[in-house]
């Protein structure tokens, strides 16, 4: 059918449209068919789209992308943002160390870029820009997924990657991971969706960049107004074309092997819904982080929440990489057959920007006779971020809006526990719904009830909720556990120009207390420091250095409880032109004195080589070494 389609319309393409770009393709003959298939794409987009205009590219192997990774490269219109600091290529991922030196600001202009790209984004984007966008990850797989196997002829799949203003590297990052990560016989297509960003000539950078690179296998389409996630992610789902439905958020790394097991589960009963384990990207040092096996929930505040699995859940060890049953879905990232997902009503046209979508198809798919799993073989990163850049045009409280549409389409009288917790949500006007009973009643989907009962059972009511086991902390903020630090140095901490060392302003035990240099006595509490082996600093084993940065301006280095998370309490060795300095990857800077009212306190600055920048730890004998336990 595809094929067919494909055919009927090139015909009428070089018949009534294209008479120059018939002779175009005597030019290029020997890659004729690829550029028909470049053709083929360019009229299959929607008329805004900018892509949609027939060019002809003088097209490279298909296969050359996943081999010959390094010649994109550097290329015009992306040198100046990929690669730059990425000496090491490929491996810096394994190298932490290194991973956090590439956030370093040296000019004025890396401050701007993190600024802006903090403001605009809420990731680092010094960093991103300076990433390789083929680095390597960690894979984060168990290892019995190495031995799992696939059948030869699983279906295509089309991805779907929607964006709004996105940050160059990370949109780029997502498509090159998906394109050396995927089976070029698996991956029918990326589309790619600019949900009316308003970055400048982002749409037309991205545009050329992709028709240099990559015009074969990725579509970009642009929406014609900013239609927000849920109905961008239909708007693509509209031109796609294989199997199987991949979406995906434009600031994700796909890991080895992602699809093969989504498309497993998919082509096993078009009812399956199968959704990636979603790694961590830390939005601050992109380090990339294994996320546990759990599954999804929510609370009647309709939020998405992270459950734990029963005990015993993985006693067998086969729990590892079998499908987990989920009642719920976190966001963006799952395959779907298409047809039945349009079969299913898509997603609620009627929805806002950003918010509930995540439940409402979640719900749906459940109550309506599909499943939904979480495949533990597939891993794909996503950068969690801290806060949502953006808003809704008008302000709207899109989440709440979304959340009545879902609750009162889909929850039946469980509404209520939603109103209990939320009695202002009573007065929004949430839009017409019919469409959506209509759809509910046309599928002749199960009750509520029966969801919570059959697939849901631990969830709890809230009058039981102090009887209820306690849910997950917050699972984007969760730390690992900490393991026991070890000192790895003791002594005082010298500023080597002035012989000065770096003391408490107040009490060792107070925190915010200011530090400044003042001359060094031996035996002096306020000036024994311990260096840990994850980078912290540590005056009498109490309490932490850690620096506060902002954008406008940087405060002064002070004492603070040691939260084990790096961040601003992260302080790296780094020498420049033998300046040995103390660096702090979360800022990009490095500790330097500031004169202030006869008092020398320290802050951060752009590290350079003045000496000024340079301390040391020198050891103190009569400090003991010793292991820490915290
Ligand atoms: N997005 C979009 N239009 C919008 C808002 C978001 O296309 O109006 C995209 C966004 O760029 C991202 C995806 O939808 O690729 C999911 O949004 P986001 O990452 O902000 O959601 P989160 O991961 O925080 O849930
Ligand atoms: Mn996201």
């Amino acid at each position: 059918m595809r094929e067919k389609l494909s055919i009927m319309r090139w015909k009428s393409f070089l018949c009534f449209k294209s008479l120059p770009l018939i002779v175009g393709i005597f030019f290029v003959g020997t890659v004729y068919v690829i550029n028909v298939y470049v053709i083929h794409y360019s009229l299959q987009l929607s008329p805004d789209s900018i892509s949609s205009r027939p060019r002809l590219i003088s097209g490279r192997k298909h296969e050359s992308l996943y081999l010959d990774k390094d010649s994109t490269y550097g290329r015009r219109d992306s040198h100046q943002y990929n690669d730059i600091k990425d000496p090491d290529g490929l491996d810096i991922f394994y190298d932490t160390f290194k991973l956090q030196l590439l956030g370093i600001i040296k000019t004025p202009e890396d401050q701007r870029i993190r600024d802006e790209g903090y403001r605009e984004h809420a990731f680092n984007e010094l960093i991103s820009s300076r990433l390789s966008f083929h680095r390597k990850l960690p894979d984060s797989r168990h290892k019995l997924c190495e031995s799992v196997t696939y059948q030869s002829d699983l279906p295509q799949a089309s991805v779907i990657i929607c964006f709004y203003n996105e940050a160059w590297s990370a949109l780029l990052r997502t498509v090159h991971s998906v394109i050396d990560k995927t089976p070029p016989r698996l991956l029918y297509e990326i589309i790619v969706v600019d949900d009316y960003s308003q970055n400048e000539n982002l749409h037309e950078k991205i545009a050329e960049y992709i028709w240099n690179i990559l015009p074969h296998k990725i579509k970009l389409v642009r929406t014609p107004q900013r239609l927000g996630l849920i109905r961008a992610r239909m708007y693509g789902a509209r031109i796609a074309t294989a199997e199987v439905l991949v979406f995906l958020d434009s600031h994700c790394e796909v890991n080895v092997k992602w699809l093969e097991p989504l498309l497993a589960r998919a082509a096993e009963n078009r009812r399956n819904v199968a959704i990636p384990v979603i790694d961590i990207i830390n939005s601050d040092s992109f380090e990339y982080e294994a996320s546990p096996l759990v599954k999804g929930g929510f609370n009647w505040g309709l939020h998405f929440r992270w459950d734990h699995l029963p005990s015993g859940y993985f006693n067998e060890k086969e729990a590892m990489i079998l499908p987990i049953e989920t009642p719920t879905m976190a966001g963006g990232l799952f395959a779907i057959n298409r047809q039945y997902f349009f079969e299913m009503g898509q997603y609620d046209s009627g929805m806002d920007i950003w918010g509930g979508e995540n439940l409402e198809i979640s719900f749906r798919i459940w109550q309506c006779r599909g499943r939904l799993d979480i495949i533990p073989c597939s891993r794909v990163g996503h950068i969690f971020r801290k806060r949502r850049p953006y808003g809704s045009p008008n302000g709207e409280d899109t989440m709440t809006k979304n959340s009545l549409r879902l609750a009162h389409v889909w929850m039946d009288d469980y509404i209520k526990y939603y109103f209990q917790l939320k009695p202002q949500a009573r007065n929004i006007n949430y839009g017409n719904i019919t469409d959506r009973l209509e759809l509910r009643k046309k599928l002749n989907c199960n009750s509520f009830e029966w969801y919570l009962k059959y697939i849901y059972p631990e969830q709890t009511l809230p009058d039981m909720d102090n009887k209820s086991p306690k849910p997950l902390k917050k699972y984007k903020k969760s730390q690992p556990a900490r393991n026991k630090a070890t000192y790895i140095n003791t002594g005082w901490l010298k500023h080597k120009s002035s012989g000065l060392c770096v003391q408490t302003e107040g009490d060792i035990y107070v925190k915010k207390s200011l530090l400044l240099l003042a001359d060094c006595i031996a035996g002096n509490q306020t000036q024994e420091w311990s260096e840990t082996n994850d980078h912290e600093f540590q005056l009498s084993k109490l309490l932490c250095l850690d620096v506060e940065s902002s954008s406008v301006s940087n405060s002064y280095a002070r004492l603070m409880k040691c939260h084990g998370s790096g961040g601003s309490q992260s302080w790296i060795w780094r020498s420049q032109n033998k300046v040995s300095q103390l660096y702090n990857p979360a800022s990009g800077k490095c500790l330097v004195p500031f004169h202030d009212a006869g008092t020398t306190y320290l802050t951060i600055a752009i590290c350079t080589d003045n000496p000024e920048m340079s301390f040391k730890l020198q050891s103190n004998d009569k400090i003991p070494h010793g292991q820490l336990t915290m």
